[in-house]
């Protein structure tokens, strides 16, 4: 037990608390400068603005990074440790001493020289990525992902007791986690998942035509913004813009953006889409209040976000419940295209299963295959087993072993993913996965503490399944680490079994399992 702070340690430590508190604020303010800046470049920008924008992200990244890893803050960090360790653990002061000695450990390996060169690197790869995409143009990449793989490595080479190269670019998306944990969840995943792969792709394919009839823009706009209103956004607290690929991001708990893409022919582009970003919103969001401008506010990894995001998007928004309630609703908004057609072939239609070769718009039950690709891959780059200009016959030759087709091109092959050209290679993919997993693990422990959770989605009640994740994930932003939160609020450890429960139920009323 944690002795109580007397007075007088109190006394001592509230300047230092305070000062920490400040200096934080003041970085948490040019990073949310840099967010809006990049905001802007991704929705209303012209074009003519991105060399600029690309220098002044760096700019303030450079001066963020500097600020943080002062030795002032170091010195703080070490003269609170006695206050810290007199606190209990889940305190929030001393939730916040904890996770930024944690962060500073980390930020203070790396020098601010080499994040301003990682941070130029990745605007001009990206500009040549957007460019060589729709060029089909791999060669064009080439040599910057040749110095992505080299920073990388460069990068996790500023933490070497590693136990494998990728562990640290891993940890930093996904803390705790290692390749090494990471390979045998996977392979266990891989072993569930390819069966019933195979037991529905050799079924006569779900009629998804439905979906790919003309759907104009405004109104698809106007019923995602209902839906989501629906589902407890805050428009208050936040708006919708368009981008070509949506993302969310924040400038502080009360400033929450999302942004979506419409798709004229593909009404399941913009719709869910919508609903995969409220879900990181709502987790935002529901950042209890006192976090503003720490370390604490924030979502606390890459797995854990992405959880919340496949939960209302899939287990939600792909349910039939879901469309009992909204499915009238979406044939008043077009009943030219949907009047004819059933709730159920409408239900069939978005929970299609296939064999495809883009990763986004892939369904529930081939989506974590997809991502396996990707993270063998990048542990081969960095272990040096694969180099880079091999990297498109590589990617081929596993589509083709493990989804059975090959891309035509470069364009819906390697080039499909931003991820690689934004200056990373290593601990990009594996939070999809892992948010899969979670986001099952979290539903059940949500339908466990309240069974009408089901029963109210199909009356179009949302409130019961959003407070339940506020109260045991949302308001803790940053203050427990994944594994704390999955044992606090599941009871155990991550498993695999409650996704693979959730697709064998859904799936097997959907097709012949
Ligand atoms: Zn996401």
């Amino acid at each position: 037990m944690p002795q109580s702070p007397t007075m007088q340690t109190i006394k001592k430590t509230e300047p230092k608390l305070l000062e920490l508190k400040n200096r934080l604020t003041e970085i948490n303010d040019i990073e949310a400068a840099a967010s809006l800046l990049y905001w802007d470049q991704a929705t209303y920008m012209p074009p003519g603005g991105a060399a600029a924008r690309g220098r002044q992200l760096a700019t303030l990244q450079q001066i963020s990074h500097s600020k943080f890893i002062d030795p002032v803050i170091g010195q703080l960090l070490e003269d609170l440790r006695p206050y810290e360790e007199s606190l209990p653990y889940d305190s929030d002061e001393a939730s916040l001493i904890r996770i930024t000695q944690r962060k500073y450990e980390t930020a203070v390996r790396v020098p601010a020289e080499f994040m301003a060169k990682l941070s130029m690197h990745r605007t001009e790869s990206y500009a040549v990525w957007a460019a060589a995409r729709p060029a089909n143009d791999f060669p064009a990449v080439l040599p910057y992902l040749e110095k992505t793989l080299d920073l990388s490595r460069e990068l996790a080479n500023f933490f070497p007791d590693y136990e494998h190269i990728a562990d640290p670019l891993i940890d930093f998306a996904d803390y705790g986690m290692k390749a090494s944990f990471l390979r045998s969840l996977f392979a266990d995943l891989r072993k569930e998942l390819v069966p019933i792969v195979e037991a529905i792709t050799s079924q006569t394919p779900t009629d998804d035509r439905c979906l790919h009839q003309h759907y104009p823009e405004e109104p698809q706009l106007a019923f995602t913004l209902k839906i989501i209103e629906q589902l407890g956004y805050d428009f208050q607290r936040g708006r919708q813009d368009k981008t070509h690929h949506p993302f969310m991001t924040n400038f502080s708990i009360g400033d929450v953006r999302i942004t979506t893409r419409v798709y004229e022919h593909d009404l399941g582009q913009a719709l869910f889409s919508t609903i995969h970003e409220m879900g990181h919103a709502l987790y935002e969001q529901g950042i209890n209040p006192r976090y503003e401008g720490t370390p604490l506010a924030g979502g606390t990894s890459s797995g854990v976000h992405e959880s919340q995001s496949r939960l209302w998007e899939n287990l939600v928004g792909r349910s039939l419940g879901f469309w009992k309630f909204f499915y009238p609703q979406l044939q008043a908004f077009f009943p030219k295209q949907l009047s004819n057609v059933s709730l159920d072939t409408f239900h069939r239609a978005i929970n299609k299963v296939g064999k495809s070769l883009i990763r986004t718009d892939a369904d529930e039950v081939t989506y974590n295959l997809h991502v396996m690709i990707r993270f063998d891959l990048e542990l081969q780059m960095l272990e040096g087993s694969l180099e880079v200009r091999d990297l498109p016959e590589a990617w081929n030759e596993r589509y083709r072993s493990d989804l059975g087709i090959v891309p035509e091109n470069d364009s819906d092959g390697v080039l499909q993913d931003v991820h690689w050209y934004t200056g990373q290679i290593g601990g990009m993919f594996q939070g999809y996965t892992l948010g899969n997993l979670m986001s099952a693990q979290f539903f059940e422990a949500a339908l466990k503490a309240y069974p009408e959770i089901l029963m109210k989605i199909e009356q179009g009640q949302f409130s019961t399944l959003h407070n339940w994740l506020t109260q045991n994930i949302y308001q803790h932003g940053s203050k427990y680490t994944a594994a704390e939160l999955i044992r606090d609020v599941t009871g155990d450890a991550l498993r695999i079994e409650p996704f693979i429960r959730y697709i064998r139920q859904k799936y097997g009323q959907l097709y012949t399992l």
